[in-house]
C-alpha cells in the first residue's frame, strides 16, 4: 500500500537507532538475556528489517504474538529462538514444530495439546509455560501451578522457561510489581532449575529483582517511553515527514475543518498537510479553541494542529513561523527528533505504542543504517 515512488510523506526508521537501543539494554541487564519483542510489526516498523537488525545486533531470542508473525521472524532470522505470545493454536502444532516455533502455554488446553504432540512423536519440543500473576489476561492461574508440574513431571517434560507480565511497570513505585514478583517468585520455587522472565522494558528499568534470566523489551527498542515522569534513555527509530500541499491564509472569527470546532482568533497563516487519519494521524490530535491537540515541527518551530484532523487533510497553524513559511511540497515533521512518539501520544490521550503501531500511510518508507554498529 505504501508508494514507491518517493514523492508525498517520508517515514524513515533508522535501524542503527534500533540496535544501539538494544546494546543500551543488553548492558542495563547484563547477566540476564535479552530478548526482542517484534509483534505488531515490529511496533510498526517493519517486522523483517527490525528483526534482522536486531539480530545483527545481538538479539537471539524474539516474541511475537501470532504464529504469523513467528514464521515472518524465522523467514528473516533462520537461527532465531522465537516464542509466540498467543500460545499454541488448536491444531497448529505441526506448524509451531516445522518452523521449529515455541508456544507460550497459558492454558491447561493448550498444555495438554502440546505434550500429546510430544508423545505422538517421542519428542519434547520447547515451550514457555505463561503464569498470570495479576494481569487477568492471558496464562495459568496460581492454582494451576502445581497441576502444572505434575502433568509434565510425569513424562519426564521441563519448559525452556516460565514467564509471567506486569500490569504496572511503568510506574516503578506502584505496589503491584512487588506483589507480582513475589508471587512470581513462588510460581518458580514449582519449578527449579528453569529459566524465567518477568520483565517488558519497564521492568527491565525497574531494576535487577526484575530481570531473572531473560528480559523481554518492545517499546524501548522502538525509542518509546517504558517509564513515566522521567527522561526517556532511548533514541527515536523513527522519523516521519509529510508534505505541505499548500500554504494559506484565514482570517480572524472563521472557522477551520470539519465541524467548525476551531474559530481563528486572529488573520492566520496555515500549512494544509497531505496527511490524515487514515494515514495514521489520530484524529484526537485534532486541535479545538479550548483544547489544543497535536504539533508538527515546520522550519525550526512547533506549529499546532488546529481543527478536526480529516481523512487525508491536517491544518497547521503557521502564523508563528512570520515571514519564515513553508513552500509546497516541504515537509513537516510529525515523528522524530523533534516531536517524539510520546509527545504525539500525550497530545492524543494515548500512549507511544499506540502512535507507533498506527504508522500504516501513504508515504513511502526508508530504512537507515542496519544492526552493524560498532561494539
Ligand atoms: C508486548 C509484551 C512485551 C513487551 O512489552 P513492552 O512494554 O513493549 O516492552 C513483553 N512481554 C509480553 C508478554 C508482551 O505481551
Amino acid at each position: 500500500m505504501a508508494l514507491t515512488s518517493g514523492l508525498g510523506g517520508q517515514l524513515s526508521i533508522d535501524l542503527g537507532a534500533l540496535a544501539r537501543n538494544w546494546r543500551a539494554l543488553d548492558k542495563v541487564s547484563a547477566g540476564a538475556l535479552t530478548a526482542a519483542v517484534v509483534k505488531a510489526d515490529a511496533y510498526g516498523t517493519g517486522i523483517e528489517q527490525a528483526s534482522k537488525a536486531l539480530h545483527a545486533a545481538g538479539a537471539r531470542f524474539f516474541f511475537v504474538a501470532t504464529p504469523d508473525e513467528g514464521m515472518a521472524v524465522r523467514a528473516a532470522v533462520p537461527d532465531a529462538h522465537i516464542f509466540i505470545l498467543y500460545g499454541l493454536y488448536p491444531g497448529a502444532a505441526n506448524l509451531y514444530i516445522r518452523q521449529n516455533l515455541m508456544p507460550v502455554l497459558s492454558s491447561m488446553s493448550m498444555l495438554e495439546e502440546w505434550m500429546a504432540k510430544c508423545i505422538e512423536r517421542n519428542e519434547a519440543y520447547p515451550a514457555a509455560f505463561h503464569f498470570d500473576t495479576g494481569i487477568n489476561r492471558l496464562g495459568f492461574r496460581l492454582n494451576e501451578a502445581s497441576l502444572v508440574r505434575e502433568s509434565i513431571e510425569k513424562l519426564g517434560y521441563a519448559p525452556q522457561m516460565v514467564m509471567s507480565h506486569l500490569a504496572c511497570a511503568d510506574t516503578p513505585n506502584h505496589e503491584k510489581n512487588r506483589t507480582q514478583l513475589a508471587l512470581f517468585g513462588s510460581v518458580m520455587s514449582q519449578f527449579p532449575g528453569i529459566p524465567a522472565s518477568l520483565a517488558n522494558s519497564a521492568g527491565l528499568m525497574t531494576g535487577r529483582d526484575y530481570h531473572f534470566q531473560m528480559v523481554r523489551p518492545g517499546i524501548a527498542l522502538f525509542g518509546g517511553r517504558a517509564v513515566g515522569g522521567r527522561k526517556n534513555p532511548m533514541q527515536p527509530v523513527v522519523t516521519l515527514h509529510v508534505p505541505i500541499l499548500q500554504v494559506t491564509e484565514g482570517r480572524t472569527g472563521e472557522s477551520v475543518g470539519y465541524g467548525a470546532t476551531y474559530t481563528l482568533n486572529r488573520n492566520s497563516k496555515l500549512a494544509i498537510l497531505g496527511y490524515g487519519y487514515a494515514d495514521g494521524f489520530l484524529r484526537s490530535l485534532s486541535g479545538t479553541n479550548p483544547r489544543p491537540g497535536g504539533k508538527v515541527f515546520i522550519r525550526g518551530k512547533h506549529c499546532p494542529v488546529i481543527g478536526r484532523i480529516s481523512m487525508d487533510l491536517t491544518v497547521v497553524d503557521v502564523t508563528e513561523l512570520g515571514s519564515d513559511l513553508p513552500t509546497p511540497g516541504e515537509g513537516a515533521e510529525v515523528l522524530g527528533v523533534n516531536v517524539s512518539v510520546d509527545d504525539q501520544a500525550d497530545a492524543a490521550g494515548t500512549i507511544g505504542y499506540e502512535i507507533l503501531t498506527s504508522l500504516k500511510g501513504r508515504y513511502s518508507r526508508n530504512y537507515v543504517g542496519d544492526g552493524n554498529i560498532p561494539e
